[in-house]
């Protein structure tokens, strides 16, 4: 049979009061995932017997394998040495050489071991002790019911494995004590390969009408589309019980979406940025940019200047945030400025050709809009943002009505800017 499905509960009532995330979680999953285990639940449950003890029978319907995390401290709250116990039917007996650990933890600081850490060294009989030598308490793991002795009745039949709930011990002891017990157990190997195919220009309902069938989540699939303001992501996951077939389903559902999304949608695959895309083909074009924000305060040039090697393409950005600073840093004229506006077309256009001469730059882009929450007029709403894009032959001006907040809007706008000079380097 093997081990291969898992849950995970998080214990601690401060993780339920948004006192701190649940990271635990999050890591374990990572873990279990990449060991080819399937994490089919993940719960957080409060420092309390009854509660943990019912989402632990409810996991325990759901996997093969059960993580806790948290509670085996020496307080009264930490009660789950005692529920795990019971639910297992196994008697809570003291682990002397975890006893000996602890005291000469405490010693080692040149402290006495207060007699309330004693209830820490309590494990149910029977279960693989995990010896805690980054912290006092000692985890524990019960074996899958096949393995164990004496069954009882009404004792779950998967595996339990306990930890303590500090990050810090509970990698630690996962990892050096934990992984090797479970690697043994695990049912036939599983390869996961993943995938993330990045898009931007599309909305999240577009770029879902495409793919839409391919869409699931089964036992060695999953197919999901995430929206982050740096656009759509879609994210392929694939379990297989070996890696050529990983592979090759992978490299299938890769093409199959290719095929689907127009092509200059998306710009890049996996730990890929569009900044990082956007440098790369300025870089390996020879072409120099020069950029003028208003509304965006110089994000465009932060995103490209992140990347390192961006000398070679980046001129400079600068941040012409007044009208007075279009007209004395770009040469924007005061009756453009006067008639249409600093937000406008025609600025944005005199914007980029000034930053393009002054520059002497192959390119420059322009950004000016209104970010909010305020500024906002009837002909002229918050979001409403133009961006030009100069060469040395011509400018485009394109007009945007961003629905976000100032955050989301600036971003969203500087983005936009990348993405078209994409577009433009793409052709
Ligand atoms: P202790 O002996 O420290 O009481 P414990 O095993 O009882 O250990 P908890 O009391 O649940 O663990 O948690 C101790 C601390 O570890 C928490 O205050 C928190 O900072 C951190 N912690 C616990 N659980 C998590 C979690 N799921 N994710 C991130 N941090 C956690
Ligand atoms: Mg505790």
């Amino acid at each position: 049979m093997g081990l291969t499905t898992a849950a995970i509960i998080s214990t601690g009532t401060e993780i339920l009061q948004g006192l701190y995330a649940d990271t635990n979680a999050r890591w374990l999953a990572e873990q279990l995932s990449a060991e080819g285990m399937e994490v089919r639940l993940s719960a957080a449950a409060p420092d309390d017997a009854e509660e943990i003890e019912s989402l632990l029978r409810y996991a325990a319907q759901r996997a093969d394998l059960v993580i806790c995390s948290g509670g085996l401290g020496p307080t009264a709250d930490d009660v789950n040495r005692e529920v795990f116990a019971r639910v297992f039917g196994m008697a809570l007996v003291r682990d002397e050489r975890a006893v000996t650990m602890m005291r000469e933890r405490f010693a080692r600081r040149g402290r006495e071991m207060p007699e309330s850490n004693l209830v820490q060294a309590l494990v149910p009989e029977g279960a693989i002790v995990l010896y805690n030598e980054w912290g006092t308490a000692p985890g524990f793991f019960i074996p899958p019911a096949e393995e164990r002795g004496r069954a009882h009745v009404h004792a779950p039949s998967c595996a339990l494995l306990a930890l303590p709930g500090p990050p810090r011990e509970l990698y630690a002891m996962f990892r050096e004590l934990a992984l090797p017990l479970l690697r043994e157990r695990i049912g036939a190997r599983r390869y996961v390969l993943k995938r993330v195919i990045h898009t931007f220009g599309a909305p999240e309902s577009e770029v879902g009408q495409y793919v839409h069938d391919l869409f699931a989540t089964t036992a060695d699939y999953a197919y999901t589309m995430l929206a982050k303001p740096h656009g759509i992501d879609i994210r392929i996951v694939v379990r297989a019980s070996s890696l050529e077939e990983a592979t090759l389903r992978l490299n299938e559902l890769e093409k199959e979406t290719r095929r689907r999304v127009p092509q200059e949608l998306i710009y890049g695959y996996d730990d890929d940025t569009l900044p990082a895309v956007v440098a790369k083909m300025l870089t390996n074009h020879h072409i120099r940019l020069a950029v003028a924000e208003s509304c965006t305060g110089g994000l465009v040039s932060k995103l490209l200047t992140d990347i390192p090697g961006s000398s070679a393409f980046f001129v400079q950005g600068l941040v012409t945030y007044a009208n007075e600073a279009k007209m004395r840093l770009l040469g924007v004229h005061p009756t453009t400025l006067e008639k249409h506006g600093a937000v406008s077309e025609q600025t944005a256009r005199a914007m980029a050709e000034g930053a393009r001469q002054i520059a002497d730059a192959d390119y420059a882009l322009a950004i000016t809009g209104i970010a909010g929450p305020s500024g906002g007029t009837a002909a002229k709403p918050v979001g409403l943002t133009y961006i030009a894009l100069a060469d040395r032959a011509n400018t485009n001006v394109q007009r945007f009505v961003f629905g976000g907040d100032r955050e989301f809007n600036r971003m969203f706008a500087a983005l936009t800017a990348l993405n078209w000079l994409r577009l433009k380097l793409m052709t």
